[in-house]
């Protein structure tokens, strides 16, 4: 196979999906020397009204790939100030600044990385195509248009995001509970300003917003809504009672006129899967085919990377399998357990929440281990022994039941 043609029968490496992470991938591997045949049912990407945010050292990465985003659509982050709504002091968290995230629309990253995959030699990528099936001898099924497809790869990778039919293929249906819905919507042209610091504002019942700056003049508001969300009709009343008082007041008209027009809001139903489904013989997954955490606390890219990175280290499934959740299971473990001490309503969690709010509020070292979580870095392990609080309540109370349990 000479060096800037893949052949379409068979290419080293075959990709289900040109999503962020699907794309970084194919960099990942184009930069080992392999050749890469990429697939995605859907150009242009999807209009997500969602950021994606790319920490350093993907930052550079990026640079490196020849990922160039349009002018004005992306800004530096300069960290997180966490609000309790109704309750004490916000709590300021500043990344140092060679920790700062780039903000960026989710088509406008899309875009630019699939943009710069076609400069690469050694890299194929076909649009329109559906994956429908693997193989484990390592044949993929897709169908485009009319007519069906087969290719061959040495390793195939699904990164075809959270509904993942490769993962589908290889264990089934992998559950996600829905725990929450989040509307996502865009604000453009509004000439407010200071949202590179993001805002995460939480209220007693679990409600969440947070409101970000994505670009020039671009802003992001997500609403995680943890009951069922409101008919369209009724969105606008309902965001006026329940979020209009979190949100700043700068905020209260330019939300609320998108909330009156519901095809600028994008609504997705929230939970929390695992990150489990890494392999299967010559078959590996990478991104929220893994699994994810809740949108809001916006880590999952850049797990994403990680997962492109080790697997291409590899260049193969077996032994992915074991570096990957080494290096990404402490930092899954307290995003998790942060998340629902935030944001869940159970009895046992509204306790630990007041007291990860005390540790925030009091303790230097809470702060810099939240920063770290907000910053995709392991050392935000730092937090975990607060959340042995809830696994040791569980514990308990699953002894106090199976003590009661006559059987
Ligand atoms: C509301 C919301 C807010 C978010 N905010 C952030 C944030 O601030 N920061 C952050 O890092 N992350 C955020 N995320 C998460 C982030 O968007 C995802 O983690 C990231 O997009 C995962 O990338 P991926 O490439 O794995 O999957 P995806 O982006 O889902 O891409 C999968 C690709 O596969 C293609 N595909 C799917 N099935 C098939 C098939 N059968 N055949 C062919 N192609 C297929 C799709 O068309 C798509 O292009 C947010 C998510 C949501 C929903």
């Amino acid at each position: 196979m000479d060096d800037d043609h893949v052949s379409l029968d068979h290419a080293d490496v075959f990709i289900a999906g040109a999503g962020p992470v699907g794309c970084a991938t194919a960099h990942a591997f184009a930069d080992q020397g392999w050749t890469v045949l990429m697939v995605d049912a859907f150009d242009p990407p999807t209009p997500r009204p969602t950021a994606e945010m790319v920490f350093p050292p993907a930052v550079e990465l990026l640079d490196r790939w020849g990922v160039e985003l349009p002018p004005g659509r992306s800004v530096r982050g300069t960290g997180v100030t966490l609000y309790e709504h109704g309750g004490g002091d916000p709590v300021e968290l500043r990344f140092p600044p060679d920790a700062q995230p780039l903000v960026t629309p989710y088509p406008d990253l899309v875009e630019a990385m699939r943009e710069s995959l076609m400069e690469r030699d050694g890299v194929e990528m076909l649009y329109g195509v559906q994956v429908l099936s693997v193989e484990l001898d390592g044949s993929v099924h897709t169908t485009r248009g009319t007519s069906d497809t087969q290719f061959r790869a040495d390793l195939l990778v699904g990164a075809d995001g959270r509904w993942s039919a490769v993962r589908h293929r290889l264990y089934g249906e992998v559950g996600q509970a829905v725990t929450s819905h989040t509307a996502s919507v865009m604000l453009e042209g509004t000439g407010l300003t200071g949202y590179e610091q993001a805002r995460v504002i939480t209220d007693e019942r679990g409600r969440c917003a947070r409101v970000h700056a994505m670009g020039r003049d671009l802003l992001g508001i997500a609403l995680d809504l943890p009951e069922e969300r409101p008919p369209d009709d009724d969105v606008r009343a309902y965001v006026e009672k329940h979020y209009v008082p979190m949100l700043p007041p700068e905020l209260h008209d330019p939300l609320l006129r998108v909330a009156s027009e519901p095809e600028r809001i994008t609504w997705s139903g929230e939970g929390i899967r695992l990150r489990h489904t890494y392999e299967h013989g010559r078959i590996a997954m990478v991104g929220d085919a893994v699994g994810h955490q809740h949108p809001l606390l916006g880590i999952d890219f850049t797990m994403g990377v990680g997962d492109a990175l080790c697997l291409a280290k590899y260049g193969r499934a077996n032994g992915y399998d074991r570096a990957r959740p080494e290096d990404s299971a402490g930092i899954e473990y307290a995003a998790r357990h942060f998340f629902e001490a935030l944001t869940a309503r159970k009895p046992e969690t509204v306790g630990v929440r007041r007291l990860l709010w005390e540790q925030l509020r009091s303790s230097p070292a809470a702060r810099e281990a939240a920063m770290r979580l907000f910053s995709v870095d392991v050392r935000a392990t730092g937090l975990v022994p607060v959340f042995n609080v809830l696994e040791e309540y569980r514990e308990r109370q699953e002894a106090d039941a199976s003590s009661a349990d006559p059987s």
